[in-house]
């Protein structure tokens, strides 16, 4: 399965919502930190998309389930996409 082509990294992880590791999580938000690295947080991708649908959550999100949703298509399902 190439299925990461044009979507963003899903795989083993801990769901911030499930609060369980999961075998599709995929980053839902960074924490910044004041020193070193930050954190990230992630979340399966069936809680990532009620993220990504919150008004708040940031714009790479969204962009991440839409490429999932293209992703899990098929390739020329969509013919407004210009690729
Ligand atoms: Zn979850």
């Amino acid at each position: 399965m190439s299925g990461d082509a044009g979507g963003p990294p899903v795989g083993r992880g801990w769901c911030v919502d499930c609060e369980r590791y999961v075998g599709d999580a995929m980053a839902v938000a960074y924490a910044q930190g004041n020193s070193g690295p930050g954190k990230v947080l992630e979340a399966c991708i069936a809680h990532a998309r009620e993220y990504a649908a919150l008004w708040f959550a940031p714009q790479w999100l969204k962009d991440d389930i839409a490429a999932l949703d293209t992703a899990g298509t098929a390739p020329d399902a969509d013919p407004r996409d210009p690729a």
